[in-house]
């Protein structure tokens, strides 16, 4: 189905400016001569309209930048979570969960949110494109759009540094409108970020955008809008695992549209936000009351320490306008850090309890969790939803066939620094037919 491309406007939170996405193009900027903003979708719907004729994320389509609905979405799923909640001393414990859990209506074969942000980008282009988007990615977020643009037969370039191989599989064996291209050579994720980049704009490719695409944010934000539906308010607390932040910019600005409907008005939701030690540069960066981050010279070194490697990002979106350090300013919100243990023990008691595995980053969100209750942030009739962003790993391997994805092609990051993104390029091209 293809939905009016006018039920949605950009906004630019520095200069007000107000866009429309123009045909065979998607705006990620603003075009003004001013300092880096998040442009932000405002909707002509105001009121929180869900739409049970669509699947997924498609049900909330109305506050989507898309230009089109797509069938057989898959969306996060959220409950009240009695028992969990009472380990936590918690009475109303809400929890989102994006992962492949059947039991609990999750189907999610990617087994992350990511998924919510890759289909939503998947609708924003319209039927027919033809250039391919350019993806960087430390893995979860690969896994998500090889999936979703192969199943929507949009094309793409998929960038990952290769330490994450591990986490590129799929569920699928039909052919692939996805090409992936792997950095080696002891490459993190901020080196694929940067050849992505390289790569975006020159012609035939087109940048997806990562945090900047208003379709990535407001499609993790359909994670909150699922909470808002199961608890029926503004919930008084958001909890979640943070990398780039925009999964929580995303749950953010879904509370601001929310609370412009007169039945959601007059609560606000507070952000509490977990890094995994050591690799913590946004919330010393918060705590300090700073909007710039620390340089953080032995960055690639700490984030090889983490359990969650995800939410190994040394480039988020927190001092832009719009981005992250707004999203706590406005929410009185406050940052966590987790360590490995603490992440290990979170996810055992959640298996034993629950019966589904994590995935690292959202054991690292249930050990915040339990950080923010025991210093008195959260109260115990406090309405909590913790965005438990991935999981049931192990358990579809067990369910479903799964099979690695294959490189493409294959460059190193000597390569990249000595030739430049162009030379690295020619090797992609060349595999591209
Ligand atoms: C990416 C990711 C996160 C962090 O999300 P950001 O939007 O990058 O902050 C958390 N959990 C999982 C499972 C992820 O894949
Ligand atoms: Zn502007």
């Amino acid at each position: 189905m293809q939905v009016r491309a006018t039920h949605y406007t950009l906004v630019c939170p520095v200069c007000g400016g107000r866009y429309q996405d123009a045909a065979g193009s998607f705006l990620l900027t603003c075009p003004q001569q001013h300092g880096p903003a998040l442009l932000r979708a405002e909707y002509t719907q105001e009121r929180f309209c869900p739409h049970p004729e669509h699947s997924g994320v498609f049900r909330y389509a109305d506050w989507l930048p898309i230009r089109r609905t797509l069938p057989g979405a898959a969306g996060a799923v959220a409950w009240h979570a009695e028992e969990l909640g009472q380990r936590f001393g918690l009475d109303k414990l809400f929890v989102i969960f994006s992962g492949w859990w059947p039991e609990r209506g999750a189907r999610m074969e990617t087994c992350t949110f990511k998924e919510l942000e890759a289909q939503a980008v998947c609708a924003r282009v319209e039927n027919g494109w033809d250039s391919s988007l350019v993806v960087s990615s430390a893995g979860n977020t690969a896994r998500a759009f090889h999936h979703a643009c192969t199943r929507y037969d949009v094309p793409a370039l998929i960038v990952v540094p290769s330490n994450c191989l591990s986490l590129l599989w799929t569920t699928s064996d039909v052919p692939s409108s996805v090409q992936l291209a792997v950095l080696d050579g002891g490459a993190d994720y901020t080196d694929a970020i940067e050849l992505g980049n390289g790569i975006a704009g020159t012609e035939g490719y087109y940048a997806e955008g990562g945090a900047k695409n208003a379709a990535r944010r407001d499609g993790m934000g359909t994670a909150l809008l699922a909470a808002v539906e199961a608890a029926g308010q503004i919930p008084d607390h958001y909890v979640q695992a943070v990398g780039s932040g925009t999964g929580a910019i995303a749950a953010w600005e879904m509370s601001l549209r929310l609370q412009k409907d007169p039945r959601y008005a007059g609560r606000s939701m507070r952000l509490h936000l977990a890094q995994n030690a050591p690799f913590t540069p946004m919330a010393d960066a918060w705590e300090a009351g700073s909007r710039s981050l620390a340089p953080m010279p032995d960055g690639r070194e700490r984030s090889r320490l983490l359990r969650a490697q995800v939410l190994a990002n040394r480039t988020p979106p927190y001092s832009i306008a719009g981005g992250l350090y707004d999203a706590l300013a406005g929410t009185a919100g406050a940052m966590y850090r987790v360590t490995n243990a603490e992440a290990e023990q979170a996810g055992a008691l959640f298996q034993d309890l629950e019966g589904c595995d994590l995935d690292p980053a959202a054991e690292v969100a249930l050990a915040s969790l339990q950080q923010a209750v025991a210093r008195g942030r959260i109260g115990k009739k406090d309405v909590v939803a913790l965005n438990l962003t991935g999981g049931g790993r192990h358990r579809l391997a067990r369910e479903k066939r799964t099979a690695t994805l294959r490189a493409d092609a294959t460059v190193t990051l000597a390569q990249v620094q000595e030739h430049g993104a162009a030379a690295s390029l020619a090797s992609l091209r060349d595999t591209r037919s």
